[in-house]
């Protein structure tokens, strides 16, 4: 259907368009300052078509970090691997939607992977039986391409990746997102309300510096009405593998993720130990659950997963 009203001027670039209201030829139009404000173009039809998408995702979770580097994709990929892992029958996806530094073909162990386009969509890369996996990086000519792009297309690329991939049934869907509050997350968190969004899991390091920011995710999530499935402080300790002293690396000086969760009243999922041997397993693609399961890590990764899941689940039911 066109966007364009019947009485536009010639050259109108319609209500749709980003340049509506601004395009020389809305100069003297009597509509120019409903295009320009948005105002005029109604609800994006998108919704509608990403509603029907992903109806048979049951669980849709965005992941979220105030900062770059605090672990939000790495904390990511444990949360879709202990998943998968809990239920061989419970079906999990991962979509990379961290459009400057997509590292999850990385450390999902899936670099270089194809995505294959058909009727039905963009089928996902399969990193096990029942963990699926779609990326910006498989999209890119080699890993390394620098991806610079202005917001509009940006979002565009939001807005394909929740509409044309065919995940299928789908228990958890797990969306990293880059860091921060841009407009890429509000693509997201507008196009996902209409999907019924489950809800957000903010990652953080335990440091003041890091936690303002977090708290300002805070804010953002509570404006756009997305509900906080909880925080989860990542390198909350360093616990050395030879003398087992424990360190913090990034100390809590005003009381870390626990006392902010309490001051904003938003639950704690729990801590993970900063661990060498886990950024390794991410570097190479392994799967650190695998590797180490008795570690601390993923015990408290066991427990984080057995929070979050109950949340989910006492929301949907
Ligand atoms: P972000 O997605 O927030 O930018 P990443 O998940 O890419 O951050 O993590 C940044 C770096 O820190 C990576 O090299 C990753 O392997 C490492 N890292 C993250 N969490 C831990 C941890 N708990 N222990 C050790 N290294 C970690």
């Amino acid at each position: 259907m066109s966007s364009v009203p019947d009485n536009a001027p010639q050259h109108c670039p319609g209500t749709g368009s980003e340049d509506a209201g601004k395009a020389s030829a809305c100069a003297g139009c009597p509509n120019q300052n409903l295009c320009a404000t948005g105002a005029a173009a109604g609800p994006d039809p998108a919704i509608e078509i990403i509603k029907e998408r992903l109806s048979k995702v049951k669980h849709k979770i965005l992941i979220l970090s105030g900062k770059g580097g605090v672990g939000k994709s790495t904390v990511t990929s444990l949360l879709g691997h202990g998943l998968a892992a809990r239920h061989p029958d419970i079906n999990v996806g991962i979509l990379d939607a961290d459009i400057c530094g997509p590292s999850q073909p990385r450390v999902l162990g899936v670099r270089g992977e194809q995505v294959h386009n058909s009727g039905s969509g963009w089928s996902p890369v399969y990193v096990s039986d029942n963990l699926s996996l779609m990326s910006i990086g498989f999209l890119l000519g080699s890993p390394d391409d620098a991806v610079i792009w202005r917001g509009p297309k940006k979002n565009g690329m939001i807005k394909q990746f929740l509409s044309e991939v065919d995940w299928g049934d789908l228990d958890y869907l797990l969306i990293d997102t880059p860091p921060g509050t841009s407009d890429e997350h509000l693509s997201a968190v507008q196009y996902l309300s209409g999907a019924g969004l489950s809800g957000a899991v903010v990652v953080t390091t335990p440091q003041e510096t890091a936690l303002l920011d977090v708290r300002k995710e805070l804010q953002f999530c509570r404006k756009l009405g997305a509900r906080v499935l909880g925080v989860v402080e990542n390198m909350s300790l360093f616990v050395c593998p030879n003398c087992k002293t424990r360190s913090e690396i990034f100390p809590a000086t005003t009381g870390g993720a626990a006392q902010m969760c309490l001051d904003l009243d938003v639950p704690l999922l729990g801590k993970l130990p900063l661990d060498p041997i886990l950024a390794r397993c991410c570097d190479d693609g392994r799967d650190f659950l695998q590797e180490l399961p008795q570690s601390p890590a993923v015990i408290q990764l066991t427990q984080i997963i057995g929070k979050l899941v109950a949340t989910c689940e006492e929301k949907s039911s």
